[in-house]
């Protein structure tokens, strides 16, 4: 077991895999790891499934792409590659 070092509970190490030691330097347990890791590196991360299944239902139903994406807090390009399906495809 080890110890993460943002939230203090103990977690299975050898689950993770991590680089070098687990037991070297600062070990974040999964839960953290996730919270730390969305946002900026991986923008597709600031939707839901739900989210996306809207967006593309609105954007079929007449609602443009610029009032999407400025309700959503994106950039039109980012709408635009949804409702086309070029990211997100594995959602319906
Ligand atoms: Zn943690």
């Amino acid at each position: 077991m080890s110890v993460c070092a943002r939230c203090d509970r103990e977690f299975n190490a050898w689950a993770l895999s991590l680089k070098g030691s687990p037991f070297g330097g600062h070990v974040i347990c999964q839960k953290c790891r996730a919270v730390a890791t969305r946002g900026s590196k991986r923008p597709a991360a600031k939707f839901t499934e739900y989210d996306i299944v809207q967006i593309r239902k609105r954007n079929a139903a007449g609602e443009s792409q610029k009032s999407l994406a400025r309700e959503y807090g994106v950039t039109d390009s980012n709408i635009n590659l949804i409702c086309r399906r070029r990211s997100w495809r594995h959602v319906a």
